[in-house]
Formats: C-alpha cells, sequence, structure tokens
C-alpha cells in the first residue's frame, strides 16, 4: 500500500519542497501510517529525515517540513517486508546517502539481488525489500549509466513484481525521476511546479491537469518541465487531462472522524450514484443477460456488496452469477472464457488481487466490467465497461459510502436487466430519505449500546437470504476498527457448530427484516438466547426474543441491505470509539491494498 508523493519546483520558484511534500503525505495517509518520512535535495546535498508513527507524528519529532530546497519527495508507510522501524522506514538511500528512493509495492525478487550487493560488499541498513533499489541505482550510476533516469531504466529491467518508486540523486539536484510497473503513479501539474503521487489525491488542491505514466514508462520532473520516456528511453506524448475538482474535498467538516462523516453522509451519497448514464447501465445490463457466465471478484467489504448484488440479479432478473473472493480468483481461471462477463468490484480500482484477476480473465477474452470509486485509477484502464459510484472520495479505512453506493449500482443494474431502471431510481430516492432519518434517529442508541458492549470480546452476526451478507458486512466492521472477534454466518448455520460458543451475555446481532427470512431467523435467535446469548435484533418488526432492537424502516424487500449495513457501521464506529481504537486509522489496515 503506501503512499508516495514528490515534488519539483519550477524554475523561479521559492516554494519549499517538503513543506508541500508534508501536505501531500497528510492527504495520503489513508495509504497507510505506520511509519514516515521525506527526503530532499538542497546545495547538492541530500537531506532524509524518517521515523515511526503518524505523519504528524513524525513530523513533531523529526520537522519534515521544515527541510530546505526545491526538489523533495515523501512517503507515508504499511509495512510489508520487515518490521515497523525508523530504519525500514522510507526514504531508502544507497550507501554513499546521495541517492533516495521512495517506493510502494513489492520487489519480489529483493532476496537474490541484495545476496548480489552484500557480496560486492553492499552493507544493509533495513530489512525491506525497497532498499535494494536505492543500492542498484547507485551501482548503475558508477557503471555505465551516469544519468539518473538511464540507471533508474537499468534498474528496472531487473526488478520482478509490482511497484511505483521515485528516486533522487544529490548529484541531479534538479529533478527526480519516477517509474510504475503495476502500482499506480499519477503526474500532477501545478502553477510553481509538478508533482508525482499514488493518487490524485496528494496534489488535487494544487494541480489543474495530470497524467498517468503507463507501466514500465519513466516520468522525469526537472525544474525546467516534465518528460516520460518508454522503456527504451525514447520521448513520448502524454495527453494531460484536467484533475477531477469534485475529488479534492477531503475535511472532516467539525466530525470526530472521517468515518462518522461518511457513514452520516451516505443518504446523499446514496443520490449521488443515482447519477448513472442510462445508455451505458443498459449497455452492460445488455452484455451481464447474453454471457453464458457472470463472475463477480471483489474482496472485503466490496466482496460482501457483491454477494447481495448476486441476490439481486437473481431476484430481480432471474440471472445467476457468482462471487469468487479475488484472491482466489486465479485458481478459478480455467473456466473463464470470452462468454464470461467479470464483474470487478474496488473502491479504490487498484486492489492488486482484482487486478491480477481482471488481467487473466482478459486473456481469457472475457468482457470486463468494472465498478469503481476512484475517477482514474488503475481498474478503469483495464475495463471494458466501467461504472462509477460517484460518491466522492471515502478517506476512513473501514469501507462505509461506498459499500451502500456499490449496492445502488447493483440494484439499478438488476432493474436495468428487466427495463425497469427507473421504478429502481424511485425506490433508492424513498430508501435515501428513509435512511437519513434512521440514522440520525438510532445514532445515540447505538452509541448507548456501545458503551454497554464495550468490554465484549466476541459477537456473532446472522441473516438470511440477501442479508447473509449483510451479517458478514456488520461482523468486518466490528473486527477491523474495534479489533472485537466478529463471525458473520447464515442463520441456518449457526446450529452446525457455532452454536456452541455461545454463552452467557454474548452479542448476537439478528439480522430479521420483516420479510421471507423473518420467522426462520427469529427461530435462530431465540436457540441462541437458550444459551444465553444477548439478541440484538436489527429489524422492523418488534419481537420477544430481542434483547435490544434496532429499528429500521420498513422498505422493499431488496433494499433492506441500504437500510440495515449502516446502523451496523456505527455501532462497530461507536465501539472503536469506546475501546479506545481510531476507527480513521485501524491497526494492520491501509485503504488500498496494493500487495498480494
Ligand atoms: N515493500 C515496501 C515496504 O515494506 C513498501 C510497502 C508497500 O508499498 O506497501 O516498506
Amino acid at each position: 500500500m503506501c503512499g508516495i508523493i514528490g515534488f519539483c519546483g519550477m524554475e523561479g520558484s521559492t516554494e519549499r519542497a517538503a513543506a508541500r511534500v508534508l501536505e501531500g503525505l497528510r492527504r495520503l495517509e489513508y495509504r497507510g501510517y505506520d511509519s514516515a518520512g521525506v527526503a530532499a535535495v538542497c546545495d547538492g546535498a541530500l537531506v532524509v529525515r524518517k521515523d515511526v508513527g503518524h505523519i504528524d507524528e513524525v513530523d513533531a519529532l523529526q520537522h519534515l517540513g521544515a527541510l530546505v530546497g526545491d526538489i523533495a519527495i515523501g512517503h507515508t508507510r504499511w509495512a510489508t517486508h520487515g518490521g515497523v522501524t525508523q530504519a525500514n522506514a522510507h526514504p531508502h538511500t544507497d550507501a554513499s546517502g546521495r541517492v533516495a528512493v521512495v517506493h510502494n509495492g513489492i520487489i519480489e525478487n529483493y532476496l537474490p539481488l541484495r545476496a548480489e550487493l552484500e557480496s560486492q560488499g553492499v552493507v544493509f541498513a533495513s530489512e525491506t525489500d525497497t532498499e535494494v533499489i536505492p543500492h542498484l541505482i547507485s551501482a548503475q550510476l558508477h557503471n555505465g549509466h551516469p544519468a539518473l533516469e538511464d540507471a533508474v531504466r537499468a534498474v528496472c529491467a531487473r526488478l520482478e513484481g509490482s511497484y511505483a518508486f521515485v528516486a533522487v540523486s544529490a548529484d541531479e539536484p534538479d529533478r527526480m525521476v519516477g517509474v510504475r510497473q503495476g502500482n499506480p503513479l499519477v503526474v500532477g501539474f501545478g502553477e510553481d511546479g509538478a508533482y508525482l503521487g499514488s493518487d490524485v489525491l496528494a496534489f488535487a488542491s494544487k494541480a489543474r491537469t495530470m497524467a498517468t505514466p503507463d507501466n514500465g514508462e519513466v516520468v522525469v520532473l526537472a525544474r525546467s518541465g516534465v518528460r516520460f520516456m518508454d522503456g527504451e528511453g525514447r520521448e513520448v506524448e502524454k495527453e494531460r487531462r484536467p484533475v477531477d475538482v469534485g475529488w479534492t474535498e477531503t475535511d472532516r467538516n467539525g466530525y470526530p472522524h472521517f468515518m462518522l462523516k461518511e457513514i452520516l453522509e451516505q443518504p446523499e451519497a446514496l443520490l449521488h450514484t443515482l447519477e448513472q448514464d442510462d445508455a451505458l447501465l443498459m449497455d452492460v445490463a445488455v452484455e451481464i443477460l447474453r454471457a453464458r457466465q457472470v463472475v463477480f471478484t471483489a474482496c472485503g467489504t466490496s466482496r460482501h456488496a457483491a454477494l447481495i448484488g448476486r441476490y439481486l440479479f437473481s431476484h430481480v432478473a432471474k440471472k445467476f452469477s457468482d462471487v469468487v473472493m479475488a484472491s482466489e480468483f486465479g485458481y478459478f481461471s480455467d473456466s473463464i472464457d470470452r462468454h464470461t462477463v467479470v464483474i470487478a468490484v474496488s473502491q479504490s480500482g487498484e486492489t492488486a488481487d482484482v487486478l491480477d484477476g481482471v488481467r487473466l480473465a482478459k486473456e481469457a477474452g472475457a468482457h470486463i466490467v468494472g465498478i469503481v470509486n476512484r475517477p482514474s485509477c488503475l481498474l478503469v484502464d483495464e475495463s471494458d465497461h466501467v461504472i462509477r459510484l460517484n460518491c466522492g472520495p471515502e478517506v476512513g479505512v473501514a469501507a462505509t459510502k461506498t459499500f451502500v453506493s456499490q449496492l445502488s449500482v447493483f440494484y439499478q443494474l438488476a432493474f436495468a436487466m428487466v427495463n425497469r431502471l427507473g421504478e429502481a431510481r424511485c425506490d433508492l430516492q424513498e430508501g435515501a430519505h428513509r435512511l437519513d432519518i434512521l440514522l440520525h434517529s438510532l445514532n445515540g442508541s447505538l452509541q448507548e449500546l456501545a458503551w454497554e458492549l464495550r468490554e465484549k470480546e466476541h459477537a456473532y452476526y446472522i441473516g438470511r437470504g440477501i442479508n447473509f451478507a449483510t451479517a458478514m458486512e456488520g461482523a468486518l466492521k466490528m473486527k477491523e476498527i474495534s479489533y472485537v472477534h466478529a463471525e458473520g454466518m447464515p442463520a441456518g448455520e449457526l446450529k452446525h457448530g457455532t452454536l456452541a460458543l455461545i454463552e452467557e451475555g454474548m452479542p448476537v446481532v439478528a439480522i430479521c427484516p420483516g420479510d421471507e427470512t423473518h420467522e426462520a431467523t427469529v427461530g435462530n435467535a431465540i436457540e441462541a438466547k437458550a444459551r444465553g446469548g444477548r439478541i440484538i435484533g436489527v429489524s422492523d418488526v418488534e419481537s420477544e426474543v430481542y434483547d435490544d432492537w434496532l429499528r429500521i424502516s420498513r422498505v422493499p424487500p431488496l433494499l433492506y441491505p441500504v437500510m440495515l449495513v449502516p446502523p451496523l457501521q456505527l455501532l462497530a464506529y461507536h465501539m472503536a470509539v469506546e475501546r479506545g481504537c481510531d476507527p480513521d486509522r485501524p491497526r494492520n489496515l491501509a485503504k488500498s491494498v496494493t500487495v498480494r
């Protein structure tokens, strides 16, 4: 994961590059936040400052923004190789300290490269895979490729894995060189300089236009201008496109956490998801109907949304589909062919596991439909059709508003398949209105419930039919931000083993809307209660079995997940706060999972 950023001030610019980089790092922190660092080049010297902690903590210790110079690079880390230590934080340098690199991704062949460099006498300062890069660049600079851009290109030929990195050298104090292979890197053009970043958010408020290097292309940001080169070193023309200004707003607007803001703005997000191109939805609906098989691929919360999408396609359009976890997709690729539609769902559009599956499916001739939130991302380039959620940036690491937005897109697609798109949109509009009322009326009682439950270490979530995935999603939220062990499962499965774990006071969240599943789920809740479970009913229908009743609004049965998941997100949020956890920065997680 990790966030990387670089700023190169134009000739005549007086801006301190490190200050810009620090600002960008704060906007990229959602990508990783276990350590951070900045390197700046000034008067032929390279200075690196880095440490363990969140950006503000590292800045307080190391004064990152105070580094002088017109050229600076920065990194916010989510460790993959090597523990969370100051030595493993980026930027990494060569032995002379004159070349520095920030890197996102994994160098798969770093062990043999490291062994080769060590046999030549290189002493490593960290345990990371990244550190081979500055040492290899240094070797190239001294052996036939004296220009940084040529050295970077030569090093890329030796690297295996997926990466994006930016390098600077004290000997070329007027430039930085970036390259990507499989991981994201975008260039932003500002008024007084140019940026390199993992995500447009890094510079969205500063740059008006942007461009994306292709895989294997090298980009040089020099004080005199920006150049792109292909893998052979030939200059290539790059089209610049405007930065989407709707994507720049990342303020908490007075809320204590982004997650709370994003949960409460779900009704508005739902309305934005209705801003779709009808012709595009109809084209995708026809592709799905025509396909011999339809397979969703996604991870985490997006996979839970896909499980609900699958029910919607079946109930509304009588179209069977399957959901394959993205990290397992490759093992099913034998049965993907040109009669298959693959629906790839990823908030960031850069989830490595999803992209791997999509590339395999494309090779097999499948038609790819990408469902993304981020306006420019790798999945867009790989897809035949792209549907955007249009719900704006989601900064909280735990997905919330993108989940209900994905449900809205599936709902619209399912109804588009039977020519009832207008009806779907009316349902969703009405649903958004009801959700707004619901969230504001439930927030206080959810906070009280979280306070009562704050010392619990386990919880079970049960639901049936379309809301089996609702139970899974509620449990995932609880796990990821409040670190309570939570399991979601089809209610009917409880008696096949898990009931053995239900004891006095164990929270059992029973998702029992007033639909065809109600009676059976209440029956399973009664079984759990008989073993001492504390039943938290999430329902529009009262029942004696509930110890706590989270009363939701009545909606058409297929819209229940939209109404049921947000209260579960709020419960997880308040649990995290009551337990002293930071819901915006859960441990061991980052928002864009760009590693396998
Ligand atoms: N592999 C690098 C590290 O562990 C970068 C990690 C990443 O991009 O997530 O520091």
